[in-house]
């Protein structure tokens, strides 16, 4: 990746974000409905919907001001695990990425993997509980590698995007161990995991922003 974000570039990846929670809002209902009580999707989108709303009232000039903000938003208006765990990984965000103007790709790999140690500090998931880690970690990973290689940043982000994807199918075929999907124990196996699913579209915004 060559080239450092602004602040404005990370409130359009957020708002790319809160797009394609809205246009997938139906899906993760139904494979939460599936596998759990069926409110991801709603949960998903009220949470980032009110927090696009905060940011865009906020105007906040720095990293820490827009996921602080963003992230609180999300962390006060989901009900469900998802609400503590997308909020954590905001706020963790904001944390790691401070006042800096100029986001280099380094920088956003290792607030991103900031964040994803915030979600398994709160949901004490491990990769292959079937959660929103299995698409996150490896996403995390492939930027990091990116980064540390020099590639171009809509490569990188590709690559995050492809390992996101891989993570979230990879989900199906597993036995959840976490979350509400846990109660099913043998009957939560050969669904894809809904978080997993929302996690894969955060990475999605970022190519689609583009960031
Ligand atoms: P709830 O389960 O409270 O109804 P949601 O339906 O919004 O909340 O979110 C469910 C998703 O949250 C799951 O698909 C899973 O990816 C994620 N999740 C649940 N518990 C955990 C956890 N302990 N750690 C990480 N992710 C989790
Ligand atoms: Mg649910």
């Amino acid at each position: 990746m060559a080239d450092s974000v602004s602040t404005a570039d990370l409130a359009r990846w957020m708002h790319a974000f809160a797009e394609l929670v809205t246009e997938h809002k139906d899906n993760l209902t139904a494979l939460d409905a599936a596998i759990g009580d069926g409110d991801h999707g709603a949960n998903m989108d009220r949470g980032m919907r009110a927090g696009i709303a905060a940011i865009d009232e906020a105007a906040p000039d720095t990293p820490r001001a827009l996921f602080t903000k963003l992230g609180m938003t999300v962390v006060s208006t989901v009900g469900g695990a998802s609400g503590p765990l997308f909020g954590t990984l905001f706020l963790r965000l904001g944390s790691a990425l401070g006042d800096s103007t100029e986001v280099s790709p380094t920088e956003l790999a290792a607030a991103l993997r900031a964040g994803l140690d915030g979600v398994v500090a709160r949901g004490k998931a491990e990769p292959g509980d079937k959660t929103m880690l299995d698409a996150l970690a490896p996403a995390v990973t492939a930027l990091e590698s990116a980064a540390a290689a020099g590639t171009s940043r809509s490569e990188a982000l590709q690559l995050a995007l492809s390992a996101a994807e891989q993570g979230r199918d990879a989900t199906t075929p597993m036995l959840a161990r976490k979350g509400r999907a846990s109660y099913l124990g043998e009957r939560s196996v050969g669904h894809q995991d809904p978080g997993a699913t929302s996690a894969a579209l955060l990475l999605a915004a970022a190519v689609r922003a583009p960031l």
